[in-house]
């Protein structure tokens, strides 16, 4: 019999960090709620006191999912612990997870205090979290750069208060697996009470460890790890689910652990955050790469179609990869679609069904073969999206060898419709322009890409973009077989986000 691991998934408040990646409240639902099909075990929905807009999320998220513990994230202080518990309290499973930094160039340069008061600052924190609910997680942020006996003080310290999970972190990602399951085991033999509470791991990736670092500690005696979907997070991101659910699956022989992940979620769950925070999945990416499962090579093929085995160590299926080789058309009809949409893994409701449904037939009348990734793109455009100020009317683009690109674009803004065109230095120029001077926003693009997503010259064209105003990041996708509409869909759907962002998310 394995050992069960937590998963604490923390895509929606850490991964939320990764820049550019911030949600709306409906688009952090809709992730949450693939967390719960997952079964993750706890769900850190966000950080409340960060900001209305993540106060508002926590909240919804503990209202709408009965499945996992809701954690909100709160520094050691008691405005910070109220927030948290007065936005997940609605869950039947709250926890409150309380941080400080132990690490004496944290202690010393960011919190200005002396280590004795830091540990008062915590054990205070944690009994007065206690007060809401017993269910309280406590965090020295930068661990692995701390002194262990300080560890072992300040864990046996919250302990003692009555903390229920004391986690690990390396929140720099500076740690290697050798050297993090000594720290671990070291405070399993010192800190007092340890046998009665679970050890927490949360690893960062700047050296490519977290994962490894993850599995190391759980070796060591840690029972719950830190993880978010396709390890998006702070700068090089976090240890990926994905990766630690399928080692303990396929390497059960030497690591006899399990979770309580249903890995059959793994793959859409991995879309559904890559949609919505418009980072792509790099196609060499453990797991969940599109190339993951793709054999290349004639010997590897031939192998692979003789025995499956003889080069794949894990089976697409269990994933939630459904093999399926079926090509929708123009003919296709209401029930081959609702087919294809649960073989992606998606479930839709009656209204949203209609949506997409309409939207595939359109986009089969202009293509002969609607594939998987075209799917994805009308499931993005279509259903993953916020309340429109901005609309797209009509776009006409002038461009050749001797003409000035000029744009000219009708658009609905608010509920005003606006003419305007105008010149610039390609198609794409001209009509970024003519948005902007729509919409009044002078923003930033910061990065622009375009990416084909079938093959052929009839393929969807699928532009990423991300705008920068008055410090905020925000992306925006757009697809369709011309590249300058894809294009300029892409930028309206960012200023959408923005000004959603604008209006609802006041800091
Ligand atoms: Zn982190």
């Amino acid at each position: 019999m394995s050992e069960i691991v937590k998963i604490f998934d923390t895509t929606l408040r850490d991964g939320e960090q990764s820049p550019g990646a911030s949600m709306t409240i409906e688009e952090k639902l809709k992730i949450a709620r693939n967390l719960e099909k997952l079964n993750v075990d706890i769900i850190e929905a966000g950080f409340p006191i960060a900001s209305e807009g993540d106060f508002e999320a926590v909240k919804l998220i503990a209202q709408e999912i009965k499945g996992c513990e809701i954690a909100g994230l709160a520094r050691a202080n008691e405005a910070d612990i109220e927030r948290a518990y007065e936005a997940i309290k609605y869950s039947d499973m709250p926890r409150i997870h309380t941080f400080i930094a132990t690490s004496p160039i944290h202690m010393e340069y960011k919190l200005r205090m002396k280590p004795e008061n830091v540990i008062e600052r915590a054990v205070h924190a944690v009994r007065y979290a206690t007060k809401f609910t017993s269910n309280v997680e406590f965090s020295a942020e930068d661990a692995t750069r701390s002194e262990l006996d300080f560890l072992v003080k300040i864990f046996s310290a919250v302990i003692k208060a009555g903390a229920k999970v004391i986690n690990v972190p390396d929140t720099v990602g500076y740690t290697v697996p050798e050297e993090y399951s000594k720290i671990i085991s070291y405070l399993f033999e010192h800190v007092d009470g340890i046998e009665n509470v679970t050890v927490s791991v949360h690893c960062h990736n700047d050296l490519g460890l977290a994962v490894a670092n993850s599995i190391a500690a759980v070796k060591a005696g840690a029972r719950q790890i830190e993880t978010t979907i396709n390890g998006i997070g702070e700068r090089a991101g976090n240890a990926a689910m994905e990766e630690i659910v399928m080692i303990f699956k396929t390497r059960n022989d030497v690591y006899p652990f399990d979770t309580n992940i249903n890995t059959e979620y793994i793959y859409p769950t991995s879309r559904l955050v890559s949609q919505i925070t418009g980072f792509p999945v790099q196609p060499n990416k453990a797991i969940v790469g599109k190339n993951a499962f793709m054999h290349e090579s004639g010997i590897h093929q031939d192998g692979v179609l003789k025995a499956k085995e003889t080069y794949e160590i894990m089976k697409p299926e269990t994933i939630g990869i459904k093999s399926d080789s079926i090509v929708l058309g123009k003919h296709s009809g209401r029930h081959a679609f609702k087919n294809k949409l649960y073989t992606l893994g998606y479930e839709l409701n009656d209204e949203d069904f209609e949506k997409a449904f309409k939207a595939f037939k359109r986009i089969a009348d202009k293509k002969k073969e609607v594939y998987d990734e075209d799917i994805d793109a009308i499931i993005a455009e279509y259903i993953y999206r916020i309340p429109e100020k901005y609309e797209l009317k009509y776009i006409n683009i002038n461009c050749g060898t001797f003409a000035k690109p000029s744009a000219t674009i009708l658009m609905r803004v608010g509920n005003e419709e606006v003419l305007k065109a105008s010149f610039g230095d390609g198609p794409v120029d001209a009509a970024f322009k003519t948005i902007k001077e729509i919409t009044g926003i002078d923003c930033k693009l910061v990065e622009y890409s375009v990416k084909s997503i079938t093959g052929g010259t009839d393929a969807l064209g699928e532009v990423t973009t991300r705008i920068e105003y008055k410090g905020k990041q925000v992306t925006g996708q757009g697809a369709d077989t011309d590249i300058i509409v894809a294009s300029a869909k892409a930028f309206v759907n960012a200023l959408n986000k923005l000004a959603y962002r604008l209006e609802n998310w006041v800091k």
